[in-house]
């Protein structure tokens, strides 16, 4: 059976796209490849606000934002917690051996500025991670003013996390001085699982060169060293590599400004027929995500059964409430290819279930 999926990913990958995929494989040291990677770069760049390099990595999201930690964490990484993924870091970071602290906030609060500057003003940090867009709970921080924190501490390398932001908003890394963001495939970017990628400023390759415990797999001097022959250090998932050139011509077409235009609008439409509908945003006000909304079931709607009808019924799914939060809140996601028109096919068909549900 097929379907169509809003949750917040992975998402709906479209037939442009699937088809990029299907291309003839490449030999990972050829000069097509080297030529398909270098014609990616300026435009990943762009979509970076970045004049860094950006690298491609064969592994979900998790791969380098552990990578990023055994890198670079010489004393203690700071992680800024507020939901599912944020928190999980900080177990990473026990598991990979480092001295790690935790900036604790609620689910659904955003990072405070100035609680963050608080705790790096200890000295004891050399790392701080901040998840830009807390996909569990639909809670977006203020990264402009945390970035303006993370800058009064020249010492302390910040790994950001974009992975469900990136491209549909802008996220100007340079300008921000942020060391290390990363985004994967699956969110906002609308191509299939399987790879993620990762811009590192030369305060973080430097700070890289220090460690002994890089490993090999997420290595940044391995990853930089390939990187200027246009090249990636093991054999790269190719098909996904066709994929993202395919989108970057998409994102190039449609015009950033208007991508990020899209993703408001299709967001604040979602709000609007939940508001309608009597739910609230679960996240504090004024720190909803713009490529998801994560609602309070204040109705109490049996998600279960609203998502089986929703699917079986009208071939969408949406997300019933991710780990501790779940049957509590539902998640709709807006990221990607979607439009006015596909998202009020979604709401219509919610309508349809939710009136059904009732009665
Ligand atoms: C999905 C997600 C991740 C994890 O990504 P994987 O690709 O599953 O490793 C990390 N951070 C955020 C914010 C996410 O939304």
């Amino acid at each position: 059976m097929s379907y169509k999926l809003f949750i917040p990913g992975p998402i709906a990958v479209s037939e442009k796209t699937l088809r990029a995929m299907a291309q003839p494989m490449i030999g990972h040291r050829s000069t097509d490849f080297v030529a398909l990677y270098q014609s990616i770069q300026p435009d990943l760049q762009a979509l970076f606000y970045t004049a860094d390099p950006v690298y491609l990595s064969t592994s979900s999201a998790w791969g380098v934002m552990e990578g990023s930690i055994r890198n670079l964490t010489q004393k203690k990484v700071l992680c800024c917690m507020n939901g599912a993924f944020s928190d999980k870091w900080l177990d990473v970071a026990l598991r990979c051996g480092l001295a790690a602290g935790a900036l604790k906030s609620e689910w659904g609060q955003p990072v405070d500025p100035e609680a963050l500057r608080q705790e790096l003003a200890t000295g004891q940090y050399d790392v701080v991670t901040l998840i830009h867009n807390e996909t569990s709970c639909g809670c977006m921080s203020d990264l402009p003013a945390l970035a303006a924190v993370l800058r009064q501490f020249p010492d302390v390398i910040s790994i950001v996390d974009t992975v469900s932001s990136f491209s549909a908003m802008p996220i100007k890394k340079d300008e921000l001085g942020l060391d290390v963001i990363i985004t994967g495939s699956q969110k906002a970017l609308a191509l299939p699982p399987g790879m993620s990628l990762l811009s590192p400023s030369k305060r973080a390759l430097a700070r890289a060169a220090l460690s002994k415990t890089r490993g090999y797999y997420f290595d940044f001097l391995e990853f930089q060293k390939n990187h200027e022959a246009g090249m990636t250090p093991s054999t790269p998932v190719i098909p996904l590599i066709y994929a993202l050139r395919s989108k970057l011509d998409d994102i190039k077409a449609e015009g950033f400004e208007a991508r990020y235009a899209r993703h408001a609008r299709n967001n604040q439409q979602v709000r609007d027929w939940a508001f309608a509908q009597g739910f609230k945003l679960f996240p504090k006000e004024g720190c909803g995500s713009v490529t998801l909304n994560c609602f309070a079931n204040t109705r109490q709607v049996d998600l279960a059964a609203l998502n089986k009808a929703l699917k079986a019924k009208h071939g969408f799914v949406i997300d019933g409430g991710y780990g501790k939060l779940k049957g509590q809140t539902f998640r709709i996601s807006n990221m990607g290819d979607e439009t006015t028109e596909t998202m009020a096919a979604l709401l219509q068909a919610l309508d349809a279930v939710l009136a059904e549900l009732k009665s």
